[in-house]
């Protein structure tokens, strides 16, 4: 596979910085150790590097003649608040955090990409190496905008890309349109009346009320969205009780929502909130939805997503691109940087996801063997898009 061929020169060294990473998992916003191995590495390799946006982002900066174009590669640095089940010497040394998301290959790789860069200075213009904290629900990219990120460091178009398990190494995939799903959040809270496990007819059972309001939610999804409109409502949790023969007063139900249409949401929510205080009515009691919007759909802009399935195409070969994949139900925040600059993400191969070893599960590990892929694709987005002028 036609890699860029000065990438091996420090493979090694790549995998270190790798496994380092993922033995010093980092949650959103703390990202302090992280942030400071990228910013000494961005230094060393030459580049001028901002701190201190969303309080741990880095951004290294190259630039090269006097071209104004300028594209940003991001990656992401937060780990996931769980706890690692891998026995590899380079599993997590923090209790209850682990990166299980692959971040710790998705800097690395970008590490790669400005080492690379700033070596060969084949390019005219200025790339932005955006790191950012918190993609796991704490919105990091949504804060480095906010912040001014593309103030400070305007950009043409900006690009990423997340690792992806059961695609094969050297294989990528990606789609114009939604990549995806916007990632909502709720609370349900119903008020009853409780009492005597023995004597439920002297009040009203929130637990009986609950029950039916999880299911009568599934025939959102079933009835009122078009089928062929993805959308999911899952539950995350039911609280409520503390003994086997009291009734509780009170019932929180909270899960997620997903979606990829704006009007879908919309209806989602509208629905939501309806048939849970209908339904509690229903039987006597009354209930809230209490309806939270969180990351946007990932929308790729239809030229940058050619563009970065052309430039996958080069270093992958043609038939290991998925030029149309399907779009998948899980959020990213990327989404906000997506709604200010054009812009696309790509699913790059993590090979086969058996054994459990699927995103987000206590055994997952970013695969090394994919750091020269994806190195040579950041790199080349570069070279490609600051292509110099005849
Ligand atoms: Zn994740
Ligand atoms: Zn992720």
């Amino acid at each position: 596979m036609p890699i860029i061929s000065d990438v091996r020169e420090y493979l090694d060294e790549l995998t270190e910085i790798r496994r380092d990473i993922h033995a010093h998992p980092e949650i959103g916003f703390t990202e302090e150790r992280t942030g400071d191995l990228v910013a000494q590495k961005l230094k060393e390799y030459g580049c001028e590097v901002h701190r201190g946006l969303a309080k741990t982002g880095v951004v290294g900066t190259l630039r090269k003649g006097n071209s104004l174009r300028a594209i940003g590669l991001r990656a992401d640095m937060d780990c996931l608040p769980m706890q690692e089940h891998n026995e590899f010497a380079h599993r997590s040394t923090q209790d209850g955090l682990m990166h299980a998301c692959g971040h710790d290959g998705h800097t690395t790789m970008l590490l790669g990409a400005a080492r690379y860069l700033s070596q060969t200075r084949n390019f005219e213009g200025t790339v932005h190496f955006i790191f950012q904290p918190g993609e796991e629900g704490y919105g990091g990219g949504r804060v480095m905008v906010q912040e001014g990120l593309f103030e400070k460091f305007p950009c043409d178009a900006v690009f990423a890309m997340h690792n992806k398990p059961g695609i094969p190494i050297g294989s990528m995939a990606i789609r114009p349109g939604p990549m995806l799903a916007a990632s909502d959040r709720f609370d349900i809270r119903i008020k009853a009346k409780g009492g005597h496990a023995a004597h439920p007819h002297l009040g009203t059972d929130p637990f009986v009320i609950g029950a039916q309001i999880v299911m009568a939610l599934q025939t959102i999804t079933a009835r009122n969205i078009d089928p062929v409109d993805s959308t999911v409502i899952s539950i995350g949790f039911m609280k409520g009780g503390s003994a086997y023969n009291v009734i509780p007063d009170d019932l929180h139900i909270g899960g997620t929502v997903r979606s990829f249409r704006p009007e879908t949401r919309d209806l989602l929510e509208q629905r939501m909130t309806e048939i849970t205080a209908g339904t509690a009515a229903l039987f006597g009691a009354s209930a809230t939805c209490d309806y939270r919007r969180g990351y946007p759909p990932t929308i790729n802009h239809a030229d940058e997503a050619t563009f970065a399935a052309d430039v996958a195409a080069e270093i992958c070969g043609e038939e290991q691109i998925d030029r149309n994949v399907a779009p998948s139900l899980g959020g990213e925040d990327f989404s906000y940087m997506l709604q200010r600059v054009p812009g696309a993400m790509m699913w790059i191969g993590n090979g086969p996801g058996e054994g459990g070893c699927l995103l987000h599960n206590s055994r997952y590990d970013f695969n090394d063997s994919a750091l020269p892929v994806g190195v040579s694709f950041f790199a080349r987005l570069a070279e490609r898009f600051l292509a110099p002028q005849e």
